[in-house]
């Protein structure tokens, strides 16, 4: 008699997530000597020392006991004032009540779903998309619906672009929410002012709520910051913001981000963080205060370097004849169509083998997807341009 498989023993939520395109290939490629790895969306830069050293000092100090459910006060204040550096504008101000401390930028994403979908209920997101949002709605028992961007435009002019009419009519009555990334991992779409108004103008008109994944915000790369709902926002708008220390601040080991949401769900929110995580470790926290406080400098840095490898990278692709994109606006990939391509896992696999570098599929991104490679570009420019040499020969060889 066979043993029924355990998988069958368990809720079907728990399963029906599929594993996700990007770790797998990590998985294909890891440990091959001289692999150039572009697949995952991480900086090759530790953590700049002043920040780990704050959460050295809390350690020293015996930080090491139960926390404030929604996060340290010295924190949120730090947030608080962040965001108002960065976001502020006339009729525009954040309070501490407005943020719940979170374990990275994923955790915040999973609380906003829990208050807003589950069995039964869609949620519509933009695809190509990070493949995080399908599958945590999956796990709540909630339908993606699935948006496509479109890639508009000749040359160097190639955009995506999202047409809100579009969004519109995906939206039946089990609609709860939409999920919009900007600027978006893995395409760089980054929305214009006028496109957010438009996202948002469909939002109120149907009584739904956003996500908004502004993660990249500070990774724009024409001037400032990229726009944001808060520049055209109300307060009575239904949007919850997804935050996180990780890419910024070189963070992505440390697990911690923060989910804004209108103060009146605060006990809620509390609630959700107490019975998921309980809690966010205080050193850590100490030191994503300091990177907030003290980290603009190394953003700056970040930022110039992310500029020569992006150029970089678009050079190597644009000379090679083989390759269609848009130059990202913002974030920090390139979302690549290569000629002849037509199963991006298969081609992913043989860019390991042939050109030793390490790059995601799109497949893995979900409708539209199929037929391009992100690249991940943060990178130091020397290796950034080896990566680039690479892929250009096994196009043009290929
Ligand atoms: N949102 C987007 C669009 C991302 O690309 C990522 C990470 O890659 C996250 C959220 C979550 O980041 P973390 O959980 O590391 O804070």
């Amino acid at each position: 008699m066979t043993t029924p498989s355990l998988l069958n023993a368990i809720r079907p939520e728990a399963t029906a997530a599929r594993q996700s395109g990007i770790v797998e290939l990590f998985n294909y490629g890891r440990g091959r000597e001289g692999l150039i790895p572009l697949w995952v969306g991480e900086g090759d830069l530790p953590t700049p020392a002043f920040i780990a050293e704050a959460a050295r000092r809390a350690f020293e100090a015996g930080e090491t006991f139960y926390t404030a459910q929604r996060g340290l006060p010295a924190f949120r204040e730090a947030i608080a004032a962040y965001m108002t550096r960065c976001y502020d504008g006339p009729g525009r101000h954040f309070t501490p009540d407005q943020f719940f401390v979170t374990t990275g930028g994923m955790h915040a994403l999973q609380i906003a779903i829990r208050m807003l979908a589950g069995p039964g209920d869609e949620v519509i997101t933009p695809t190509p998309a990070w493949p995080n949002f399908e599958a945590a709605l999956t796990i709540s028992g909630a339908r993606t619906i699935c948006v496509p961007l479109e890639l508009a435009g000749k040359g160097a002019q190639l955009r995506w672009r999202l047409d809100p009419d579009r969004v519109e009519r995906a939206i039946t009555p089990r609609t709860r929410a939409l999920v919009i990334n900007s600027p978006a991992n893995p395409t760089g779409w980054t929305a214009s002012l006028s496109e957010l108004e438009a996202i948002l103008a469909v939002a109120r008109k149907h009584g739904l709520w956003i996500i908004a994944d502004e993660i990249y915000g500070r990774m724009f790369f024409e001037g400032g910051r990229a726009p944001s709902f808060h520049d055209i926002m109300e307060p009575d708008d239904r949007i919850f913001f997804v935050q996180t220390m990780s890419k910024n601040w070189a963070m992505t080991g440390w697990r911690v981000g923060w989910l804004e949401a209108p103060p009146e769900l605060g006990p809620v929110i509390e609630n959700l963080i107490q019975y998921s995580t309980s809690g966010v470790a205080t050193p850590t926290q100490r030191a994503a205060a300091i990177a907030l406080e003290q980290g603009e400098d190394f953003l700056a840095s970040q930022m110039e370097r992310l500029r020569a490898s992006r150029d970089v990278l678009c050079a190597a692709l644009s000379a090679s004849g083989r390759a269609r994109f848009a130059t990202p606006q913002g974030s920090f990939y390139v979302f690549c169509a290569f000629d002849g391509v037509t199963d991006s896992r298969a081609a992913a696999m043989r860019i390991v083998d042939e050109a030793n570098v390490g790059l995601a599929p799109g497949s893995a991104f979900g409708p539209g997807g199929e037929g391009f490679m992100r690249i991940c570009f943060a990178r130091d420019p020397g290796s950034m341009g080896e990566a680039a040499d690479r892929l250009a020969k096994w196009l043009v060889s290929s």
